[in-house]
């Protein structure tokens, strides 16, 4: 029984991925003890505040970083530092920053929701959005000229919910940030590659804790010295209400020192959905298959292809039952429409494969009511 079935909850297998509805990630075992004796501890938070930046920078190869709650967090952050500095008068006031560069450029394509609004979290920090150009369509023109003295930041957010094309390049806003000498923010928070953006030149990039990481819930910001201490400073204002615990920058630091040597076992996730597949492709109906994920990301995902005269209900149905039943399980299912559900073996505890395909065995037999 886990925790959370104990409290009363039901049990939830994730087969779909670094969710947040779904609780992100499962930390390894060092990062649940790191948690553990954390809590049951004290510390001088300023001086784990500045370690958890120095262990960020050798991470990410940034020259500081600053650790958050999360990666929405880290926008609202990231824009109170480059509004207000290191002054504490303006740290103070935010999020009213009138008469203060408060203006953050966006491009409208990349203005999403990603479980909450994006210019939400910018708002919170100061931030006032300037959306440039049209959802499908931005030139540089329109960047340019939607700078002006009010200016603080250009901001990029790199995400699969935002359109992919028709956008400026992460190196045009660069290089138009440094020419106009405007700070470029960078949420990178779903993204796998802690170095590239820093590498690219970007002064801030954020990114969640609890997804590729794979570490507690929380969130980290690297980039320039200055605007991490200035990061860091915003804790005496609107960064408060958005705290990260003792607990959560040393299982932080756990996570982000076990990430540089962690080899993510693809073999063995392979194995597991080939085992996976040859179980259910002798269920009526379906037809499984190991399939790379579609933007080429090392992710080896089963596709469970649903024929519903056969199987006697649509994949629809078949994910439906899956998600209300005890446990509930919760599968991939961005193609359902053409009758496929997949599932994700990042996210499955031990053995939870084996109880999908006899939960599927279950419902196919059960039909339709
Ligand atoms: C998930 C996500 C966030 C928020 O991350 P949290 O760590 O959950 O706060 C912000 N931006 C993008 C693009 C995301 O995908």
């Amino acid at each position: 029984m886990d925790v959370f079935t104990r409290l009363g909850l039901k049990q939830v297998i994730n087969a779909s991925g670094k969710m947040t509805v779904l609780g992100a990630s499962a930390v390894s075992e060092e990062v649940a003890q790191t948690l553990k004796e954390a809590s049951q501890n004290y510390v001088d938070i300023d001086e784990i505040m500045e370690l958890t930046g120095t262990v960020i920078a050798e991470v990410t190869g940034a020259e500081d970083g600053c650790p958050t709650s999360g990666a929405a967090a880290g926008i609202a952050i990231s824009v109170a530092s480059v509004i207000a500095g290191t002054n504490l008068t303006h740290i103070e006031r935010l999020p009213y920053s009138d008469g203060l560069k408060n203006q953050v450029i966006v491009q409208k394509g990349q203005q999403i929701h990603f479980g909450a609004s994006i210019a939400q979290m910018i708002s919170l920090g100061g931030g006032k959005v300037v959306e440039v150009g049209q959802a499908n369509k931005v030139e540089a023109e329109h960047i340019e000229e939607a700078i002006n003295e009010h200016t603080a930041a250009l901001m990029y957010i790199k995400s699969h919910h935002a359109i992919q094309k028709g956008m400026q390049s992460i190196e045009k806003m660069i290089e138009i940030a440094k020419r106009y000498q405007i700070p470029f923010i960078m949420d990178a928070a779903a993204e796998e590659d802690f170095q590239k953006y820093i590498a690219m030149g970007a002064d801030i990039v954020i990114y969640s804790g609890g997804k590729a990481l794979e570490g507690p819930t929380s969130g980290f910001i690297c980039g320039k010295k200055v605007l991490m201490e200035a990061c860091r400073k915003q804790y005496k204002g609107i960064g408060r209400p958005m705290k990260i615990g003792k607990e959560g920058m040393a299982g932080l630091m756990v996570a982000l020192k076990q990430y540089s040597h962690k080899d993510e076992n693809i073999e063995l996730q392979i194995s597991r959905m080939k085992l996976l597949c040859e179980d259910l492709n002798g269920v009526p109906g379906l037809t499984c298959m190991i399939k790379q994920d579609e933007a080429g990301r090392e992710i080896y995902r089963a596709n469970i292809e649903v024929n519903s005269k056969e199987a006697g209900m649509d994949a629809a149905e078949l994910l439906h039952a899956l998600e209300s039943g005890n446990p509930a399980i919760y599968l991939r299912h961005h193609y359902v429409n053409i009758g496929i559900l997949s599932v994700d073996p990042r996210p499955l505890l031990k053995g939870q494969e084996e109880t999908i395909a006899e939960k599927i065995r279950l419902i196919l037999a059960r039909g339709v009511r």
